[in-house]
């Protein structure tokens, strides 16, 4: 059963339609899908063992690189093309903030809330290889798997700190940086599961977000980009958060995400223009997406 705090603020925030639409979302279990790992191998290649292995896929229109298989993980895992990290095992909605950040070869990028490394991987993959990346983790065992990740992946230049990323030397400074920030997973419930979610964690998590973008703005430089991205789909933890800082800083502006390769995803509306929240359904997660410019210093 759906929290009374949950729905209450589902409904303030979206109204009795779409709060139906989205409690249907969290009531089934999401498809399993995967991203080509295009540093290893090629859609030809992963497609081809796919159909050796009798496992039906479905194409994604927004990204050539996301599969939608039809089988389930324990399977994939049992694949050479897992074992060799030719493909990552990654939500949908969670290969979109790298899209927006669409990082290029030689940029210097910061990845601040990294583990367990599937944007990091495919930001390494995007800038084919050489984007010079920076990924953050303050979790030592989570920090460990992030590395065993990029390994694992071929992903080069990435240097990992374990460390908490509001420490970072304030000499670093980033062309682009992806705060993909700890969240309530309000997107994420399936099967009804709302173990562990509450309100208290909700507010915890708006108090992180807070003080990790405020060290995200130290670190962009002028003319950077930033992208926010969070797996929950409240106001609270998404566009407010926004709000306080786009108040405080007067050099911070919203970037409109370009969505027309995107009209597909079943969104959400924001209350900020140019920002995405994808509604959660049985493809995706909901989930959280918006960019950020310095202007000036
Ligand atoms: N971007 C990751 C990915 O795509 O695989 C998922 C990141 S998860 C939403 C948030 C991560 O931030 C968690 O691994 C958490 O341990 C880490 N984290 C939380 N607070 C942090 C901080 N202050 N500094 C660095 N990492 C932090």
């Amino acid at each position: 059963m759906i929290p009374d705090f949950l729905k209450n603020k589902l409904l303030s925030q979206y109204g009795e339609e779409i709060t139906t639409k989205i409690i249907e979302g969290y009531q089934n279990s999401r498809v399993v899908s995967l991203r080509i790992n295009t540093i290893k191998s090629s859609k030809e290649e992963i497609i081809t063992t796919l159909k050796d292995n009798n496992i039906s896929y479905k194409d994604i229109s927004w990204y050539d690189n996301a599969l939608v298989v039809n089988t389930n993980e324990d399977t994939l895992r049992e694949l050479d093309i897992y074992k060799e990290g030719k493909i990552y095992l990654q939500s949908l909605s969670s290969q979109l903030p790298p899209l927006f950040l669409n990082p290029q070869e030689n940029e210097m990028i910061l990845d601040m809330a990294a583990a367990p490394g599937g944007k990091t991987t495919e930001i390494a993959a995007l800038s084919n290889n050489k984007a010079m990346i920076t990924a953050i983790e303050k979790n030592k065992i989570r920090s460990e798997r992030l590395q065993y990740n990029i390994d694992k992946q071929g992903a080069k230049k990435v240097t990992v700190l374990n460390t908490d990323a509001r420490n970072l030397n304030e000499y670093f400074m980033f062309d682009k940086i992806l705060l993909d920030a700890p969240c309530s997973g309000s997107g994420t419930i399936t099967n009804n599961n709302f173990n562990n979610f509450d309100e208290d964690l909700v507010n915890r998590s708006i108090k992180f977000q807070i003080s990790l973008l405020k060290e995200a703005i130290k670190h962009l430089k002028v003319g950077g980009e930033l992208i926010y991205s969070t797996c929950s789909i409240l106001k609270e933890e998404n566009e407010l958060v926004l709000s306080s800082i786009l108040k405080e800083y007067s050099n911070i502006k919203i970037e409109h995400l370009d969505l027309t390769n995107y009209q597909d995803l079943p969104i959400l509306p924001t209350t900020i223009e140019g920002t995405l929240c994808v509604c959660p359904t049985t493809y995706y997660e909901g989930f959280f997406v918006s960019k950020l410019t310095k202007t000036r210093e």
